[in-house]
């Protein structure tokens, strides 16, 4: 305990370091324990992601891990003096602490053996040049983190190149969307655009863009997905899709509903879409 006041896994002379944590006022866990928090995630561009595996695969598909936690319990288990090796072979922090501090990192009751911080990371919209095949997903104001993790983890298990995020949304690596992809937010790229970088991209992209609307005409079964890589573009929770959005879709489709419900939820309208946008390219003998 008694380390300087930083940014987490960034002080000078602590990188590569193993240090013990028993202490709840330690201020690199303060750091951490601040991640929950959009504010202290903006500014330090790092985010907490929970569990052994998750950090395992993260890092193996190259995210850049800053510091480690695991709780003195798993010290000694293999992939996690594996994976602590690793972290400080690539600069990070390690921090061994006891249950009581890493269950206060993310207020859980029964809270993971370990956690990790990880850089951010979002993919620029004009790097994207689709190919034939590929699918991504357009998401309007999402609000709901369990929703934008839910589609996340969806469209990783659709085979889903990319998701979109247009305008204001709720954070992608806050801890309630990171627990809700469930590992898939490492696996599916991100990329944030203004209502205006998107009709910009969408016009010379080469893609085809089918819009979600209650009121489309099109039942999107009908629609042919293959002829061009495909955006599946979704409404805000409240709004539903604005105008200036649905206006400049290729198709606006509407998914028939039957009972008392106006409408679907987001998730689960976006997985529909994208399950039968890729029925074509998914098989059950094709993973990956
Ligand atoms: N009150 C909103 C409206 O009037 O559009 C409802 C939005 S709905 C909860 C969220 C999004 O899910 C919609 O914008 C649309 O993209 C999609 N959605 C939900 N049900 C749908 C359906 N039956 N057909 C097409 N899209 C649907």
């Amino acid at each position: 305990d008694g380390n300087p006041r930083g940014q987490v896994g960034r002080g000078e002379g602590r990188v590569g370091q193993v240090k013990e944590v028993t202490s709840l006022a330690n201020p690199i866990i303060k750091d951490i324990r601040a991640l929950t928090q959009k504010k202290a995630r903006d500014e330090s561009g790092t985010f907490i992601a929970e569990g052994l595996k998750l950090v395992i695969d993260a890092v193996e598909l190259g995210w850049t891990i800053r510091t480690l936690v695991y709780a003195k319990a798993a010290k000694g288990k293999k992939p996690v003096d594996d994976i602590a090796a690793r972290t400080v072979a690539r600069g990070g922090l390690v921090l061994e602490v006891s249950e009581k501090v890493i269950a206060t990192v993310t207020r859980r009751d029964n809270p993971q053996m370990v956690v990790g911080v990880f850089e951010q990371r979002y993919g620029n919209l004009r790097d994207i040049k689709p190919r034939a095949n590929e699918t991504y997903v357009a998401l309007d104001r999402v609000r709901d983190p369990g929703n934008l993790g839910t589609i996340i983890r969806t469209a990783d298990a659709a085979g889903v190149s990319g998701v979109i995020l247009i305008g204001e949304t709720t954070d992608p690596f806050s801890l309630e969307t990171v627990r809700a992809t469930m590992g898939s937010v490492f696996a599916v790229p991100v990329f944030r655009a203004s209502v205006a970088e998107f009709l910009a991209w969408q016009k010379q992209a080469g893609v085809m863009v089918v819009g979600t609307h209650l009121a489309g005409a099109v039942d999107y079964r009908t629609i042919d997905y293959r002829p061009r890589p495909v955006v599946v573009l979704m409404g805000n929770e409240q709004a539903g899709l604005p105008d200036e959005l649905a206006a400049k879709a290729d198709k606006l489709a509407r998914i028939p509903q039957a009972g008392r419900a106006d409408s679907l939820n987001l998730a689960i309208a976006t997985g529909v879409m994208l399950f039968e946008a890729r029925r074509h390219l998914l098989t059950l003998d094709d993973r990956g």
